[in-house]
């Protein structure tokens, strides 16, 4: 599946606890969950991403990308539905979204510009209990930005599917961005980034703000 072929993006805010607390928010009791349109998705290949530099802070957040191969149906053995991951960028428009949380208003602008979604590789879903102490990291211009491990989510990857699920529906090209790990800053113009997942690159890019 590419890139075209992704249908609902789901991403869920505020899934890991010292990440929550670097922005001054609660830990919620049930997932937080809000969405990105389709064209939001752009490969992770070595390739350069073009973003918004004009209207404050862009900030990366890496996550797990789970992909749905299978339909959810209640009831179901959740993870059934996943078929592949990835690692991916929530990327935010920081001070955007501070203005819209003070009104109250969605976030739609925030998180859901064009090029706020690149996704790296895909890889074979490797099941519960190893995705849960594998860890993923971000490397910016060589350095160590987040790491992070599925062990630390307040909602793991049963519950989340769950959750999405029977809430709003899970079908074949849907994907779930599971949340970021503590560590999320401001991209600068030239970056370069690259996700690493048990140590090796699963993905890269590089930043132009214009
Ligand atoms: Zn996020």
């Amino acid at each position: 599946m590419g890139t075209n072929d992704i249908r609902n993006i789901y991403c869920i805010g505020r899934n890991y606890k010292l990440h929550a607390l670097e922005l001054g928010n609660e830990v919620p009791e049930e997932p937080l969950v809000f969405t990105k349109p389709s064209h939001a998705v752009i490969s992770m290949d070595g390739n350069t991403v073009e973003l918004p530099g004009n209207v404050g802070e862009v900030h990366f957040e890496l996550e797990i990308v789970l992909r749905v191969g299978q339909a959810y149906e209640q009831g179901m053995d959740a993870e059934l539905c996943i078929d592949a991951m990835a690692l991916g960028l929530d990327l935010t428009l920081r001070d955007v979204q501070s203005k819209l949380k003070a009104k109250g208003q969605p976030w739609l602008a925030a998180k859901g510009f064009r090029n706020s979604a690149p996704i790296s590789n895909w890889l074979p879903y490797p099941g519960a209990a190893a995705l849960a102490e594998t860890e993923f990291v971000l490397l910016r211009n060589g350095e160590e930005a987040q790491r992070g491990k599925a062990a630390d989510m307040i909602f793991n990857v049963s519950e989340l599917i769950k959750y999405v699920g029977d809430h709003y529906g899970l079908g074949v090209g849907d994907i779930i961005y599971t949340g970021t790990p503590a560590g999320v800053a401001a991209l600068h113009d030239g970056d370069q980034l690259q996700a690493l997942w048990a140590g090796s690159p699963v993905g890269s890019c590089s930043v132009k703000l214009a």
